[in-house]
């Protein structure tokens, strides 16, 4: 499984920059996550390492970084180097690892190369990484689609294509917002409050999360060419956190018969690093086992390289902070926590699945995952879940409405005005360097 290991994810590597060497650091020299900040007005291209950025734009133009890189490198956006070929993403990854680990490294040696490449992550504004052409999301969790199935169809949880096709509907580009920006309640039509009776238009009062991984896509395909699922990993680029957040009344009334449309896409919010699929080498897995009994699928969604190792161990948390917490000074508490190697289907499939028909996929789309939910209920990935649909939900036997009870004496069956969610995701495994993926928060905003 581990064949494509090499000497950047040492786990004995240490860096020069001391905040690199802090054990519980998401971005030790093993890691070294893309992203882009905002230098003196003008967007750059950065990795993580420590506590700093080291600046790509600056590193390359020093002549520190393949040459063959350098107009994707000076660009504003990740979406060239997400196209880049593997064997020239590889040759950057181990130059940056070298220039951070070797103490004889030109930027070790030389203060006035640092003073230009090292700027601190607090001192600079994260921006969206790429460009985003389009944005697909898709519900790969069993768990959750079975749960999310059985409150509104109790004699039919799980619709007879689900373990046969990966569910996806397409979202919307243009409202996703890097991690720390605002969330506006949205209004919308709402359903009628009994049967036969008309919708309302109003602020949304069933305002959920969803705990999601993105998945950026590196170099697309063209149009009429699909992508076989033996070369699926080499079009996967990188992972990000995303917040689908959703308006569950709003979706209630319109998803039928074309699927989630403004109930989704008024904004959904993702971390700025892109933890590259190199770095997660060493925490895949196999992909999720079937249940006894589940049929296989088609030929073109299997091979042995996906079963082997088509799962991805990464640790995901949920913690939101009420605005009555802030103020009595509770810290953030922890809603949830699961693993991504607990999804029915894997990143590989969901992107073969995407482009089998031919659609084209390009070079900084992402792909949302669907939320991430296990079996057990402290690893439910979004509050209707968690709450077991608040107070709309029809009674299930065996699960009951519940509310969750905050630090700060409140109750919570969807998210309020002034709540604060926040993601974090991070891998270990014994004998490697723990990564993380940072964090991705979102605090929602009274309507207007
Ligand atoms: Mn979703």
């Amino acid at each position: 499984m581990n064949d494509q290991l090499n000497a950047t994810h040492d786990p004995n590597l240490q860096s020069w920059i001391e905040s690199a060497n802090d054990p519980q650091t998401d971005f030790p020299p093993q890691n070294l996550p893309y992203c882009v900040f905002l230098r003196d007005g003008v967007r750059r291209i950065g990795a993580g390492i420590g506590d700093r950025i080291l600046d790509l734009f600056e590193l390359s133009a020093a002549g520190l970084l393949p040459s063959v890189l350098t107009e994707p490198l000076q660009s504003t956006c990740l979406n060239a180097l997400m196209g880049a070929d593997l064997d020239q993403r590889q040759a950057l990854r181990a130059a940056l690892c070298g220039l951070v680990t070797d103490r004889k490294s030109a930027l070790a040696e030389s203060e006035s190369l640092q003073r230009r490449i090292l700027v601190p992550q607090n001192s600079v504004n994260l921006e969206l990484p790429a460009t985003i052409g389009d944005y697909t999301d898709f519900y790969a969790s069993l768990f959750h689609a079975t749960n999310v199935g059985s409150m509104f169809r109790p004699d039919n949880p799980l619709l007879p294509n689900y373990k046969h096709i990966p569910i996806g509907y397409h979202g919307r580009a243009s409202s996703i917002v890097p991690s720390g920006m605002a969330v506006r309640r949205p209004s919308g039509q709402l359903p009628p409050a009994v049967e036969g009776a008309a919708p309302t238009f109003g602020p949304c009062q069933n305002l959920d999360y969803e705990l999601e991984l993105g998945f950026w896509v590196g170099k697309g395909n063209r149009l009429g060419e699909s992508i076989p699922l033996s070369s699926a990993e080499a079009h996967l680029f990188g992972v990000c956190l995303l917040n689908d957040w959703s308006a569950r009344d709003m979706q209630r009334w319109e998803y039928q018969p074309l699927g989630p449309f403004l109930a989704k896409n008024f904004a959904s919010s993702i971390s700025p690093w892109v933890v590259t699929m190199e770095a997660l080498q060493p925490f895949r897995c196999e992909a999720f086992a079937r249940p006894e009994g589940d049929p296989q699928p088609l030929p073109y969604l299997t091979d042995s390289r996906n079963e082997r190792s088509g799962g991805i161990e990464i640790q995901l948390e949920v913690w939101l902070s009420s605005r009555k917490m802030r103020d009595q000074q509770l810290p953030p508490t922890r809603l949830s926590h699961g693993t991504f190697a607990q999804m029915y289907w894997t990143a590989a499939q969901i992107l073969t699945h995407h482009a089998s028909n031919g659609c084209n996929l390009r070079s900084g789309d992402l792909l949302g995952s669907g939320t991430v939910s296990g079996p057990l209920r402290e690893s439910r990935g979004c509050l209707l879940e968690l709450t077991w649909n608040g107070e709309f939900g029809r009674p299930v036997p065996g699960n009951q409405r519940t509310p969750l009870a905050l630090p700060s004496g409140e109750q919570r069956t969807f998210l309020a005005d002034g709540d604060e969610v926040i993601f974090r995701g991070w891998c270990e495994r014994p004998g490697m360097r723990r990564i993380g993926l940072g964090e991705c928060r979102g605090m929602i905003e009274g309507a207007i």
